[in-house]
């Protein structure tokens, strides 16, 4: 694991304050994030994310009892119990356990023999901010299983779980990126995924480029109905279209079918398409080390999330041009949408400045504090012995 700020020995120790004793599993599942390619995974489209060196850790021990006891830091008060013959989904501000509790279901469903469990996760990777911290809450949770339980999974299976569980137990209708990018991660690259056939290909992410997020702090509720109704909308075009996804349509039949779909289906699917597009023309400019193109691409991303999908907000708006001010190569909002964060890609010389400027004319805009730092492309999630 590279520059997390929390260590194994942390995650162990914090086990032991919390559960009187020592855990027999440790593992950890990076965030990710998205260079291009939003919003397209739930339509089979190409997407291009990295994992990066913010972590959420784990550590677990197998009980006799049939209870699952769940401990994060992110809601550090108190431990979170349930029985293990009563895996449902919860409601209110317990719900977090559902991401936990969605993968240990998905596991018996396999045929896992899962018995009680004490958990304790400790995270240095903001929750709700684009960075995918539900699919590295759940990654963690699957490497505790398979390596108490003794139940291993090749992992583009383990994302397919993982999915799964965040479909049925959180009740956000994801697509398969977040799940592939954290547990499929490559050192230094970004890998394109096909979320048709699901074939990954690492590119290296030039040296000379250095990847920033920046957040919002404005907090998203994926379950909050925005996510789901724009997959329906998708789902729509698709219909009207006779498609299988949007991943087969052309902006030739779109515009053909454009008076049947209606300006709202017919914009949201023209996002679908066009980012697709965009995210092919992105690996040419990445491979042929050309920024200015690079840039280019990243701010139609933007523009099209924007005006077409309807995902940004005037927060993301304001930080995608704060960016533009200073000269970074591009910059989008990252992930869902409504909050959270956008990603800055910075020539690496200027990373230093570029992470100092952007909170400072935030600040000097709004009196607003935000949150902003350089990541760096990393493995995906992994256990080690304790
Ligand atoms: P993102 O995946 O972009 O961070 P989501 O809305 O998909 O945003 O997931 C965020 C949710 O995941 C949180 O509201 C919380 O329920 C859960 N979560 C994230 N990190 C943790 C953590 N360290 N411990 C417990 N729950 C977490
Ligand atoms: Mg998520």
């Amino acid at each position: 694991m590279q520059n997390s700020s929390i260590t194994k020995e942390n995650c162990i120790s914090r086990f032991k304050e919390i559960f009187n004793r020592g855990p027999e599993a440790y593992g950890y599942s990076p965030g990710r994030i998205n260079l291009i390619g939003e919003h397209v995974d739930y339509q089979k489209g190409i997407v291009f994310p990295a994992a990066i060196n913010k972590y959420i850790h784990g550590a677990a021990v197998a009980t006799q009892e049939p209870l699952i006891k769940v401990w994060s830091s992110f809601d550090h008060e108190r431990i979170l119990e349930i029985k293990l013959d009563q895996l449902e989904p919860q409601r209110g501000e317990d719900s977090w356990i559902n991401y936990i509790i969605g993968v240990i279901a998905q596991y018996m469903k396999k045929g896992a023999k899962v018995g009680g469990l004490e958990i304790v996760f400790e995270s240095d990777l903001p929750s709700g901010s684009g960075m995918s911290s539900s699919a590295a809450l759940e990654s963690t949770t699957a490497l505790l299983i398979e390596s108490l339980f003794n139940f291993t999974l090749e992992p583009i299976e383990r994302a397919k779980v993982c999915q799964a569980a965040e479909h049925e137990f959180a009740g956000v209708p994801c697509g398969i990126m977040d799940q592939i990018a954290v547990n499929c991660g490559t050192q230094g690259h970004a890998l394109m995924i096909d979320c048709e056939s699901l074939e990954l290909t690492p590119f290296p992410i030039p040296e000379s480029i250095a990847i920033v997020v920046a957040d919002t702090k404005v907090k998203h509720d994926l379950a909050d109905g925005q996510y789901t109704k724009r997959k329906l909308e998708c789902d729509e075009a698709c219909k009207v279209l006779g498609a299988q996804s949007l991943r087969v349509a052309t902006l030739g039949e779109l515009n053909k079918a454009k008076d049947m779909l209606g300006t709202t289906i017919f914009r949201r699917a023209r996002h679908v398409i066009s980012e697709i597009i965009r995210v092919k023309d992105f690996a040419t400019a990445m491979e042929q080390n050309d920024p200015t193109k690079m840039g280019t691409l990243l701010a139609q991303s933007h523009e099209s999330l924007k005006s077409d999908f309807e995902v940004s907000c005037p927060e993301l708006d304001r930080l995608v041009q704060i960016a533009e001010k200073l000269n970074a190569i591009g910059s989008r909002m990252m992930g869902g949408g409504f909050g959270g964060s956008t990603i800055n890609l910075v020539r690496r010389q200027n990373k230093q400045q570029f992470l100092e400027q952007i909170k400072l004319l935030h600040f000097e805009m709004t009196g607003n504090d935000i949150d902003a730092w350089a990541v760096d492309p990393v493995s995906g999630a992994t256990t080690s012995n304790i």
